[in-house]
């Protein structure tokens, strides 16, 4: 469903030039889960946001299930994104002064569904991370492990066909992270593409495959050197 052919990213400033990215290849198929792992500053969070579209890149081509992404402008990358993929943060990303039913109903909005399609969908994917019943409920009510099941519940609101989280564990203690992990694997399952970052050895041996990205340079790695690598 995608595939990167030797992408580079550079950031420019008034004195340095970084090279974030360098000559990365990347395939992926439909319905599998990869792992990325990575020290802190190698690329992951630029490799993720170029998969996403949220950030260009200079060189290379992408194509997204046969879609040219280079040759398409700001509106079309937005629509493809729209369409096809949902995103999930470390941090969680969840208005404060919303509920929970008004959180996951933004990017509904925003893609255009009718009221009555967004109050299905917003009950159908709280319902399907254990949190129906709760959408009158604030944020700061919630669990960190809770909020980020409304995360998840957002992205899967806009029905992705690929699923993207940046390290969505790391503000989880270690039973919560397993809990959403669980509902990652299980979402993944039921057929999403699952493209993960994640500091976790644990949570990256239970992918498909894993990838190792080091100052910019992506390679696949086999799960046994996880262990010495993370
Ligand atoms: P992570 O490995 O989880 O991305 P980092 O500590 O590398 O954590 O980065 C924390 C956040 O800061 C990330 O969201 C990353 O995108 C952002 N970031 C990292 N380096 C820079 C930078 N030089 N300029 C702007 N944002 C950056
Ligand atoms: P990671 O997610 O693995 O921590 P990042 O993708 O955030 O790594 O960053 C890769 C490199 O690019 C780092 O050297 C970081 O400082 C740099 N970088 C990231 N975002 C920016 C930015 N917006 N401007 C300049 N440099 C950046």
């Amino acid at each position: 469903m995608l595939r990167m052919k030797n992408i580079s990213k550079i950031y420019r400033t008034e004195l340095v030039e970084t090279h974030a990215l360098s000559d990365v290849n990347f395939t992926v198929e439909e319905g599998e889960f990869i792992a990325v792992t990575g020290p802190s500053g190698s690329g992951k969070t630029t490799f993720l946001n170029i998969t996403g579209l949220l950030e260009n890149f200079e060189q290379g081509t992408y194509e997204l299930d046969g879609e040219d992404v280079s040759t398409l402008g700001d509106k079309q990358l937005s629509r493809l994104r729209n369409e096809k993929i949902g995103f999930i943060f470390q941090g969680f990303n969840l208005i404060g002064d919303l509920n929970l039913y008004d959180n996951i109903e933004v990017p509904l909005i925003f893609r255009g569904l009718s009221a009555k399609a967004r109050k299905q969908r917003i009950e159908e994917s709280l319902e399907l991370v254990g949190l129906g019943g709760r959408a009158s409920h604030f944020p700061a009510q919630l669990s960190g492990g809770q909020q980020q099941r409304v995360a998840i519940a957002r992205a899967l609101a806009g029905k992705p066909r690929f699923l993207l989280a940046d390290e969505p564990t790391g503000n989880l203690d270690t039973l919560m992270a397993r809990q959403v992990m669980e509902l990652l694997e299980e979402i993944n399952r039921q057929g999403t593409t699952l493209l993960m970052v994640t500091h976790d050895h644990e949570l990256a041996q239970r992918a498909h495959r894993n990838i190792q990205i080091l100052d910019g340079q992506l390679r696949d790695i086999n799960k046994n050197e996880l262990v010495e690598l993370i």
